[in-house]
């Protein structure tokens, strides 16, 4: 199998894997409290990963909350938002409508307790048009949420541009940039960003841990916490800290920006080679995500073939598709519903999330083997339009 669906989740890293395994077995204590050593080793493996998750967005430890994840954190950013915004009468609210499905549904319930947003219009491209923004845009705007990177077409946003214009006038700025984290060099500052959501398991750190970055100057950011408990986390995120997965999450969020601007290089490469040798084999490709977008990103859609039977006839390639069948229910990517690509292109459209456990010799094996499928699947169809006269496996008239 070849793993090309990194934007799902990424395996995790050998090292960071034998960096938690100590604080499983022996340094099981709990992170939150003093009073004796097993505590206190607990404690210092997290401070360290506070720590490194910090360096990596160049900003201060005490301004990291660690949670269970990105959806989390991003709830803990908006729905936290509230109070403070009703308090101060900015109850308007600024996204874009191909935001990640854990924003979106928090934006839902910010609406439900009395805040409202406002669509910012997105080109074909997906990004944010800033005519519309600046038309948007007045005192009353309390937050603005843009991702830095489009989890599905890999779009990066001018965040710092968005962020100039929004904090002029009053307004808190959120992004979820857990796709961009690790592929772009960026910093909270250089982003302006005062709310940062970014998740262990895309940068190959394991899963179930996230954080959120809350800017504690200029300005100060006051959220509420989502639930009550014993104060961990500066109040912001109670509960006993998962000091295993904190750790491993530090160090992957270590090794990413590491070895980032080689990767970048690399993995542009390897998207570009996949492109070319896909493109350069068959034709009808539709090609998604723009070209200055995530370097580990390629969003194909394939026209004339049946999307099912496309993801059906796959062996060896582990990709995503673009409609997720959710619990036997058909759901279209709302991003590419967005962008307007018809219903048949969206089943068959493929996301490739490239990382950096992908080789040339995976990434050539892999096109190799999505242009027969395609042949294949476009032969048959040739075939029995042929034998029926009139119409094609999905009953298009011919
Ligand atoms: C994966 C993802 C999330 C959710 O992250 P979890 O840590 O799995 O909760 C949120 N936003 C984006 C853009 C993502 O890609």
């Amino acid at each position: 199998m070849i793993y090309l669906d990194g934007h799902s989740t990424t395996p995790l890293a050998p090292e960071v894997f034998e960096a938690m395994k100590p604080y499983f077995l022996e340094r099981f204590g709990n992170a939150s409290q003093g009073l004796h050593r097993y505590n206190w080793e607990a404690r210092a493996g997290v401070d360290q990963a506070r720590e490194r998750v910090a360096s990596a967005l160049g900003v201060r430890e005490r301004e990291i909350v660690f949670t269970s994840g990105a959806t989390e954190a991003n709830h803990l950013a908006l729905l936290g938002s509230v109070p403070a915004l009703l308090a101060s009468g900015k109850k308007r609210i600024l996204s874009i409508r191909i935001e990640h499905a854990s924003v979106l549904g928090a934006l839902e319930l910010m609406e439900e307790r009395g805040c409202r947003v406002d669509w910012i219009r997105t080109d074909g491209a997906g990004r944010v048009d800033f005519e519309h923004l600046r038309s948007l845009m007045s005192d009353d705007v309390g937050l603005v949420s843009v991702a830095l990177a489009n989890h599905e077409i890999g779009t990066l946003q001018d965040l710092k541009r968005i962020s100039d214009l929004a904090r002029a006038h009053g307004s808190r700025v959120h992004t979820d940039a857990v796709q961009a984290f690790g592929k772009v060099r960026f910093t909270a500052d250089s982003i302006g960003a005062d709310l940062v959501t970014i998740s262990s398991h895309k940068i190959r750190g394991p899963k179930g841990i996230g954080a959120l970055y809350v800017r504690r100057k200029n300005p100060r950011i006051e959220l509420e916490p989502l639930y009550l408990g014993g104060g961990q986390e500066r109040g912001l995120r109670p509960g006993t800290p998962d000091t295993p997965a904190i750790v491993g999450f530090g160090l992957a969020a270590e090794l990413s920006v590491q070895n980032l601007d080689r990767e970048v290089e690399r993995l542009s490469r390897l998207r570009d080679r996949l492109w070319f040798h896909l493109s350069g084999s068959i034709d009808g490709w539709v090609r998604n995500s723009p070209p200055d977008g995530l370097p580990n990103n390629l969003n194909l859609s394939i026209e004339g073939v049946d999307g099912a039977a496309l993801f059906g006839r796959l062996k060896q390639v582990a990709v995503s598709n673009a409609s997720a069948c959710l619990n036997g229910v058909q759901d279209y990517s709302q991003v590419l519903t967005e962008l307007g690509v018809g219903r048949d292109l969206a089943r068959a459209t493929m996301r490739f999330g490239l990382g950096t456990w992908n080789t040339e010799t995976e990434i050539d094996a892999a096109a190799t083997e999505i242009v027969e499928v395609v042949r294949d699947l476009r032969t048959m169809e040739r075939r029995f339009a042929e034998q029926t006269g009139t119409f094609s496996m999905n009953g298009e008239k011919l």
